[in-house]
């Protein structure tokens, strides 16, 4: 893929860039090492002072930086501006809670004084997506930074500038020169990367392919990783439900971001009473959203973010369809310029089409009518992913069920999935491993060094 920014809107090439060749690779890897080994003795409260600072920036700077976000991957530009507000969120909690989270641990046992130190480990390597092009990053660096680490980016290839503006925000916030690198590389170039021995750790949020292939190289390396992969919701609902919301709710769960949110629902579980209502509110509401320029302020579903990615969407819903299942709205791609699709609900998916066990990046719902809550909780969890799932009832009995059986990194009951800074952000199965956010977040690249004083 080339580096470049893409306007999907249009598909017009606006600004193309020349990938670091390797002497710049080891330049600012030499420039991390060093820089870390200052870096990793500045106090909590510098740091902190530093991550304020870009959460000011980001919150002074949100237009600018959400027209950036909105022209390089067409989210809409509402949304655009809630997500630079959510990463100056995650500066601030980790520039108030890091020192909590990290404070030495004390155990009694037999020693006169034995306790938990949490130590930074070094440069981590981050490998992002496109998605959620600053929220993703700021996700990773807020608590890395403040854990004492430096952070080392390889943004996806469509969102150059964006990785640029954030390194240009940790420089501008007054982060050390090498607190904070982004690197322009393409996927070639990452194993050089990871196999350098002055990387220590490397996280990955992306595709499946992507998170088996540099955690096969780190893994080798004998490097810690954690990966943020994909995922297929499930969005439950039950007869006791608070119908109108539920219904709302999935519509938005399903679309928000043009369709291209991991933790986004994308199956449709509802029980046999209710089915033939949901169905036909959720068709409705589709059909009245507003597909269109994702920098107009009322436009609900922008272009998807490449071409390639719309192919694969068509793909997968002709596909599925060949296979027998029903378009009951969309199913197309727009006649105009740009990475343009319908929103489209589909139901009867058979279980050997791709919209039945693969993840669908747009705005593609599939729909599923089901007897009861052990045909939900098996419709749920037949899936090889396991990120988000909401469950929609007022019945405690199945709530409790719900939050126990379900296979997945979270659960909502009667609410949207949704990353919020203080809690456990992952998933299990191939949705990947490891967790960010919250205390859980900053912990996974520190070094837990157990303390033995007789
Ligand atoms: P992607 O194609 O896997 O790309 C993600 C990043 O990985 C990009 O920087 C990409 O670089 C790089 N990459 C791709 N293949 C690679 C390889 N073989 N080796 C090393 N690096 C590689 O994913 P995407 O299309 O950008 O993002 C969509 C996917 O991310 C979806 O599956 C979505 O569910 C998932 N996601 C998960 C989370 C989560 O928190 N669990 C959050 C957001 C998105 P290039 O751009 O240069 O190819």
């Amino acid at each position: 893929m080339p580096i470049a920014t893409i306007n999907p809107s249009t598909g017009e090439t606006v600004k193309t860039f020349d990938s670091f060749d390797s002497h710049q690779i080891k330049e600012k890897l030499q420039r991390a090492s060093d820089t870390f080994l200052n870096y990793r003795h500045t106090s909590f409260a510098e740091r902190a002072g530093w991550m304020i600072r870009a959460a000011d920036i980001l919150e002074t700077e949100k237009q600018d930086f959400a027209r950036l976000m909105t022209l390089e991957m067409g989210k809409p530009i509402k949304g655009a501006i809630g997500e630079a507000e959510k990463c100056a969120w995650v500066c601030r909690y980790y520039a108030e809670t890091a020192q909590h989270h990290l404070k030495d641990e004390v155990v009694e046992t037999d020693a006169t004084r034995s306790y938990v130190r949490f130590q930074p480990l070094g440069p981590v390597l981050a490998v992002m997506p496109w998605n959620f092009p600053f929220w993703q990053v700021f996700r990773f660096a807020a608590p890395a930074l403040m854990a004492g680490n430096v952070g080392l980016l390889k943004h996806a290839s469509n969102v150059p500038q964006c990785a640029l503006a954030i390194e240009d925000i940790f420089r501008r916030a007054g982060f050390p020169e090498g607190a904070f690198q982004t690197f322009l590389i393409g996927v070639d170039a990452v194993q050089l990367v990871i196999e350098d021995p002055r990387v220590v750790a490397v996280t990955l949020t992306g595709s499946e392919g992507a998170g088996r292939s540099v955690a096969a190289i780190a893994g080798k390396q004998i490097k810690t990783t954690v990966l943020e992969l994909g995922g297929s919701d499930p969005f439950i609902v039950m007869p006791s439900a608070d119908f109108e919301t539920a219904v709302k709710t999935a519509v938005r769960s399903r679309t928000i971001n043009n369709g291209q949110s991991c933790i986004a629902a994308k199956r449709f579980i509802v029980a046999d009473q209710i089915y033939d209502q949901f169905e036909r509110e959720f068709v409705n509401l589709m059909k009245s959203l507003r597909v269109g320029d994702p920098m107009d302020e009322s436009t609900d579903i922008g272009p998807l973010a490449t071409d390639q990615i719309l192919q694969d969407v068509d793909e997968q819903v002709k596909s599925s369809v060949a296979a027998g299942a029903v378009v009951l709205t969309g199913g197309n791609k727009l006649n105009r310029q740009g990475n343009f699709y319908e929103a489209t609900a589909l139901a009867n998916i058979p279980k050997n089409s791709p919209a039945y066990s693969e993840e669908v990046f747009g705005p593609v719902a599939m729909l599923f009518r089901v007897k009861n809550i052990d045909e939900a909780i098996a419709v749920a969890n037949d899936t090889t992913f396991g990120l988000g799932s909401a469950a929609w009832t007022n019945d405690v009995a199945e709530q409790q069920r719900f939050i126990e059986e379900i296979e997945a990194g979270c659960v909502f009951i009667n609410a949207m999935v949704a990353s919020d800074p203080r809690l456990p952000f992952g998933g299990v199965k191939n949705s990947g491993y490891g967790r960010e956010l919250s205390d859980f977040g900053i912990r996974e690249f520190v070094n837990v060094k157990t303390v033995w004083i007789k």
